[in-house]
């Protein structure tokens, strides 16, 4: 049976008014923010058959299911003698037959009562036999064999489809493809899978003010820090920087850039211009392709900090994310919103990052009604420890921090020993 799936020519494009938020808040919290975002979206990558070797870090794009039980048959998990096991631990004395089983070369007889074998760590148990003692507990005495017998029956015995049985789910749809996750799939018998291809993503950096990394003539501007960390930022994720620019703030030149980066991308993340103000070129330029239904738009107050308004939107048939300019604001804003989001767009299952809760080693008067990111890191008295400020431009903060702490939007004033949900950059699935 086949579904309609991401990037299926088929499948229904996000509709403009994917990015709407629930009626009624004035500044939306975090939380409702996500679970708007995880209603409207759905994956949008091709999907491509690989095989194997080339499956890493790929997001599996439907259920798989192993082909095969792993181990095949019940073998041996050491070196020892097979036997069935005559109940209680007493030593005894056993026929030894002739050849052994050994991986991959089984031994082709059947087992009596009073007999045993050779057996070395994987050969397949000969029929027959339960248990394997191990070489240590043996005594080989011409042709017979002294034993001492296992506790339980069945030790040292691997049964048939322990590790996997066939039939069984390896990997839901969504599931980001591990090294570990490799392993498995090789052992339940699958060459190739299908998965999606990285998601391809457009950075855009807004601002007159911006100059190119490696800049010298510097005298008024700022140098686009945004552009290479979300690049960064995208590579982390496993998706593809399809276009990669920086805009001034003029119009034509931004909906032209726009333009290219829908054609080329299948999302588009930018940074800059996005509040409400008159250089936010980016909010003016959405918002009147969404008046002339050729787009969409949606200004997101969230209540958060760091992060102003976020600029939510479709462009031509691609969603945009619009970052703040401030980088500090820009980071968290993508590690909490775009993040998630191009993940799952990128054919991944939507995640909330697991959270582990540390004592707070510094007082902060966090306000009520709004959630806060701060950055820190875990000091060697475990508990953690916050950078100096929280200014929104410190690139400093997130290079020193390896993780955020998350405040909840309601709580109040934090003080020293409390605990705090700590998300580690890890946890966030960016490197630190
Ligand atoms: P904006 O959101 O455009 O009002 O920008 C807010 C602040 O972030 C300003 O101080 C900008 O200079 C700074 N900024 C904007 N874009 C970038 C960027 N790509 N790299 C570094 N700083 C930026
Ligand atoms: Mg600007």
């Amino acid at each position: 049976m086949s579904k309609a799936r991401g990037g299926d020519p088929t499948s229904p494009r996000l509709s403009n008014d994917c990015f709407a938020l629930p009626p009624g808040a004035h500044w939306t919290p975090v939380d409702e923010a996500l679970a708007a975002l995880r209603k409207a979206l759905r994956p949008v990558a091709q999907v491509e058959s690989l095989s194997i070797e080339a499956l890493n870090g790929r997001f599996v794009a439907e259920e798989v299911i192993a082909r095969r039980d792993h181990p095949a048959t019940d073998n041996a998990a050491v070196d020892g003698y097979a036997f069935a096991h005559p109940g209680g631990r007493a030593e005894a004395v056993f026929e030894l037959c002739e050849g052994r089983s050994a991986a991959g070369a089984p031994w082709s007889g059947a087992l009596a009562a009073n007999q045993a074998v050779r057996i070395l760590t994987g050969g397949e148990m000969p029929e027959g036999a339960d248990t394997v003692a191990l070489q240590e507990d043996a005594t080989v005495e011409g042709r017979q064999v002294r034993l001492l017998p296992p506790k339980n029956r069945g030790a040292n015995r691997r049964r048939a489809g322990e590790n996997i049985e066939v039939g069984a789910v390896v990997l839901k749809e969504g599931a980001r493809v591990s090294p570990q996750a490799v392993a498995q799939l090789a052992s339940a018998g699958l060459a190739r899978v299908d998965v999606y291809r990285p998601l391809k993503v457009a950075i855009i950096s807004t601002g007159d003010e911006l100059a190119a990394p490696g800049s010298t003539r510097l005298d008024h501007q700022v140098i686009d820090a945004n552009g290479p960390m979300l690049a960064a930022l995208i590579q982390d994720l496993g998706a593809e920087v399809a276009l990669s620019a920086r805009v001034s703030d003029d119009r034509a030149a931004l909906e032209a850039t726009l333009d290219e980066a829908a054609r080329k991308a299948d999302a588009i993340l930018t940074s800059g211009g996005a509040s409400a103000g008159e250089e936010d070129h980016l909010s003016a330029a959405l918002q009147e392709a969404a008046a002339r239904e050729e787009g969409g738009f949606h200004l997101w107050r969230v209540a958060v900090k760091p992060g102003r308004p976020l600029a939510m939107g479709m462009w031509k048939g691609a969603p945009l994310f619009g970052l703040p300019g401030n980088p500090v604001a820009a980071f968290v804003c993508f590690a909490i919103f775009a993040r998630p989001a191009l993940t799952h767009l990128g054919g991944g299952a939507w995640t909330t990052p697991k959270g582990v809760l540390l004592p707070s080693g510094f007082n902060y008067p966090k306000k009520r009604g709004r959630r806060e990111f701060l950055r820190v890191r875990l000091g060697e008295d475990g508990r953690l420890e916050k950078f100096r400020s929280e200014g929104s431009g410190l690139i400093s903060g997130l290079l020193w921090s390896d993780g955020l702490a998350d405040l909840p939007h309601e709580a109040g004033p934090l003080s020293e020993g409390d605990p705090v949900r700590f998300l580690s950059y890890t946890e966030l699935g960016i490197r630190a």
